[in-house]
């Protein structure tokens, strides 16, 4: 199937580039020069994902990300930033942009970005995909064991992902340590459940990395559960 891509960036030169490049790869691209523009083209079009400049002239993008993320949570949103945006980068992931690549990218990375968040971006993947987890802002392909939390990819070890995994598994639920360890080191395992405390501190560091938002929470005296925090909408 074919994805379609809108590009909202004003300078020319660079939205022309992504178009032809897009299109090499067999993406349907349309550019947009202002936030205006790129948000009327965006309500118009059916897009699978939006490459978005922040320095915009009229609208600034995080304004455009703003009115985007207001009607819907799907369509994964790529920023195009400059190193001085910083502050910016921050605010647009926690309105909801999925990723960001920082100016002078290279095209090879931009496009692996964007292969990821289509790959993750469930309702944009028209067929379902049956190898996908996700609860909240966490996903894990059980295929290729990838692993995003708020559009980073994480990096784990072969029993952090397996311990990940069974966390995924049961959202919402409290497990004990034993379940824990029968489940993900296997019965054979004669060491003591201190070793899931270990792991879990491991997986929490990673994705802590990502996004400080906790998603493993502690339950005093039994165990872990994995829950978005009470406070998160
Ligand atoms: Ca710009």
């Amino acid at each position: 199937m074919e994805y379609k891509i809108l590009v909202i960036e004003d300078e020319e030169n660079i939205a022309r580039v992504l178009q032809l490049e897009l299109q090499y790869e067999g993406y349907i691209a349309d550019v947009a020069h202002t936030g205006t523009e790129g948000l009327i083209k965006y309500r118009e079009g059916d897009y699978d994902l939006i490459l978005l400049d922040l320095m915009l002239p009229e609208m600034h993008g995080l304004d455009v990300l703003k009115r985007i993320r207001a009607t819907e949570q799907f369509t994964p949103v790529i920023l195009l930033t400059a190193k001085s945006d910083v502050e910016d980068k921050v605010k647009g992931l926690d309105l909801g942009a999925n990723d960001y690549v920082t100016k002078p990218f290279e095209i090879d990375e931009l496009l692996a970005r964007i292969r990821a968040a289509l790959r993750f971006s469930k309702p944009a993947n028209k067929e379902k995909d049956e190898h996908l987890l996700s609860y909240g802002n966490l996903s894990i392909h059980e295929q290729t064991r990838e692993v995003l939390y708020f559009g980073t990819a994480i990096d784990l070890t072969p029993r952090e992902y397996d311990l990940l995994h069974y966390l995924l598994k049961h959202p919402k639920q409290v497990l004990t340590r034993e379940q824990i360890l029968e489940s993900v080191w296997g019965f054979d395992y004669y060491g003591d459940t201190n070793v899931v405390d270990v792991y879990i501190r491991y997986l929490r560091q990673k994705l802590d990395a990502a996004n400080s938002k906790p998603i493993i929470h502690t339950v005093r005296g039994v165990g872990y559960v994995l829950k978005e925090s009470a406070n998160e909408a």
